[in-house]
């Protein structure tokens, strides 16, 4: 074997060492990156601190798809008039809007407290794969934040709740079920 091609020979034995020492740095790096599900919930609770500091109320959610938060919400009720301003669906609105789509299946919700009735709703509605939370109804009962009212109305029929309600015209809003149930190119969801 000539001195050259010995020489060209251990030059790309090296480079190969090189390459598989780099991309194992670059695998164990990722993996040493890779966000915990504590790391998720530590945002959410971030975002509920951060947002008792700006005057709203002490609830944060995030939204992760791939291991990627796309999507943080605060509660904003008092900031923007709006009694559904809570922080999960805030995060699902941002979610939702940012793929493109109403179905969040393959999504998780980290929220800092368990939600209340609107919120499971709103994540039942959205499909989401599965929640976390931190704080739980009753440490948000314990300083004020009562929603177990709700859930204990919810059990009742309608009444005996607490909100009067009756049915009215029932037989001309049915139309509108009608021609849902006979449509052909209804969007289902
Ligand atoms: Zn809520």
């Amino acid at each position: 074997m000539k001195r050259n091609d010995i020489f060209v020979k251990a030059l790309c034995s090296l480079l190969v060492i090189c390459g598989l020492f780099l991309s194992g740095c670059k695998q164990n790096n990722k993996d040493h990156n890779m966000a915990t599900k504590d790391d998720f919930m530590r945002e959410a609770i971030a975002l509920s601190i951060e947002n008792v500091k700006n005057g709203g109320g002490p609830f944060g959610a995030v939204i992760v798809k791939d291991g990627e938060i796309i999507a943080r919400g605060v509660n904003r009720v008092t900031a923007s008039n709006d009694p559904t301003a809570h922080a999960e669906v805030s995060a699902i609105r941002e979610a939702a809007g940012k793929l493109g789509r109403f179905n969040l299946s393959g999504c998780e919700i980290y929220t800092s407290c368990e939600p209340c009735p609107m919120c499971l709703g709103a994540i039942y509605w959205a499909r989401l794969d599965k929640m976390y939370y931190a704080n739980t109804k009753t440490d948000a009962k314990d300083i004020g934040f009562d929603d177990s009212f709700i859930y204990d109305e919810l059990e009742l029929k309608p009444a005996d709740r607490k909100l009067p309600s009756e049915t009215l015209l029932r037989n001309e809003a049915i139309k509108a079920f009608e021609m849902w149930n006979i449509k052909a190119d209804k969007i289902e969801y």
